[in-house]
């Protein structure tokens, strides 16, 4: 029953969570792409070992912000299921996801067996 899906407080307590997650990070992608435009005045460079930081740095930042985009996408996906009274069943078997994966991965789609599938490689080993 979408109705029971949709009251239930674990639901509604989670749904804020992600709420709030979903806001810190488009706060942060929006910063990173603020930071992006200043690129037009780039910081006077003092030496090579300032280049180096700066280089790393934006590597990091390159790898969070895939992180954050991709992380964004599965909670916006998540509080539209929380909408649709769908959220805590999982989308691939339907079955109820177990409370305390939910509790520790909010926007996670799949129940514990399902996920394990996911993350296996496409090729089976023989
Ligand atoms: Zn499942």
């Amino acid at each position: 029953m979408t109705l029971i899906a949709a009251s239930n407080p674990l639901t509604r307590e989670l749904a804020e969570k992600l709420r709030l997650r979903q806001a810190e990070l488009r706060a942060m992608l929006q910063e990173a792409a603020g930071a992006n435009i200043a690129g037009d005045n780039p910081p006077e460079v003092l030496d090579f070992k300032d280049v180096a930081a700066e280089e790393t740095r934006a590597v990091v930042d390159e790898a969070a912000y895939a992180h954050a985009t991709d992380e964004l996408s599965r909670i916006v996906l998540a509080l539209r299921r929380v909408e649709d009274g769908t959220y805590g069943l999982c989308e691939d078997c339907g079955e109820a996801i177990d409370e305390r994966r939910l509790r520790a991965l909010p926007a996670t789609p799949f129940c514990t067996a399902c996920q394990t599938i996911h993350e296996r490689p496409g090729t089976p080993r023989r």
